[in-house]
């Protein structure tokens, strides 16, 4: 084990884009022209969210990630450093910074363009060129918003003692390489029926044991409202973990939460369903507030588990 190990609770490699949100009465058509309300500038993309979700916690956190070198690029370096994440891996430059382009409608409806931008260029040279950061974590967690070439190195360069969690958002098919490194896979309802495809069955704990042949060392399944469920590959090791009932107003982003408290609570030791436990306090905290990075909890902040 090297020195070094044990410097962060949370590596998080992946995406960091600007939100750009324009509230508009309709979502325009091919061709036509609305106008909408002023613009709103908001830190997102799923690596930067897991990385402040489990800053704000009090987890020693870090981000691999890329941003342009331009006025988006320091708006998220700032919103990671103002959680306390550390930025040193967080690289500069190739393109400009993502965005994802957001309409939304009175009813909620929205339409999303996203432009991955230098997201793009996170590249399996810049994670050997941040060895020292892999090394220095406890557990790493990885999405799909970077090239998953990129993800693939990832997980070539984890040591023995780092815990590798992946969530394979936006989903798409995995190498077996990569699979096996997950402990765990984690995935909503979507992303379970587009991994397994044809196969998913109608119950979670199918989704779970679907996923398990595929090679994970072990499976989270969130739940929505429902919570979670874990299943850690043992023979009947699904375990149904519930949410506290709380007044959702908006979900966003209360996936990265959850999978980022997991990861935290993973390197402290804690089981596979304890750790989903404290997770799913986190993702209901986080529904009950508006926005992504911005509805996070902080620890003294979550609701009790349910009775
Ligand atoms: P999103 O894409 O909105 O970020 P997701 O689809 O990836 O989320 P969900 O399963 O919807 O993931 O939610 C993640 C976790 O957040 C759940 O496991 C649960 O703990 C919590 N959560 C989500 N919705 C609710 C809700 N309505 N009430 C309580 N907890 C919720």
């Amino acid at each position: 084990m090297n020195d070094d190990y044990d410097r962060y609770d949370l590596l998080v490699v992946g995406s960091a884009n600007a939100d750009l949100v324009v509230e508009v009465e309709r979502r325009p058509a091919a061709g036509e022209t609305v106008l909408g309300s002023d613009l709103a500038v908001h830190p997102g993309g799923k690596g930067g969210n897991q990385a402040v979700a489990a800053a704000r916690l009090g987890a020693r956190t870090a981000l691999l990630a890329r941003v342009g070198d331009d006025a988006h690029g320091t708006l998220l370096r700032d919103a990671q450093r103002a959680a306390g994440v550390d930025t040193a891996g967080l690289l500069v430059g190739g393109a400009p910074t993502g965005v994802a382009l957001i309409t939304v409608d009175p009813s909620g409806d929205n339409s999303i363009v996203v432009s991955p931008g230098a997201n793009a260029r996170l590249t399996p040279e810049d994670v050997r060129a941040a060895s020292g950061l892999l090394a220095a974590a406890r557990v790493v967690s990885a999405q799909l918003e970077i090239p998953l070439d990129t993800v693939a190195e990832v997980v070539r360069a984890l040591s023995q003692d780092t815990r590798f969690v992946l969530n394979p958002s936006p989903p798409a098919p995995l190498p077996a390489e990569v699979l096996a490194a997950c402990d765990p896979l984690v995935v909503n309802e979507h992303e379970a029926r587009v991994v397994l495809g044809d196969a998913a069955g109608e119950t979670p704990e199918e989704w779970a044991h679907g996923l398990l042949a595929l090679g994970p060392r072990s499976v989270v399944i969130t739940l929505g409202a429902e919570g979670a469920l874990t299943a850690d590959g043992r023979a009947d090791s699904c375990v149904r973990v519930p949410s506290p009932k709380v007044a959702a107003v908006d979900t966003t982003g209360a996936g990265d939460a959850f999978t980022a408290a997991l990861g935290w609570r993973l390197g402290l030791g804690e089981e596979l369903a304890a750790a989903a436990a404290y997770a799913v306090r986190v993702g209901a905290a986080a529904v009950t507030r508006r926005g992504a990075q911005s509805s996070y909890p902080t620890a003294s902040e979550l609701p009790p588990a349910p009775a």
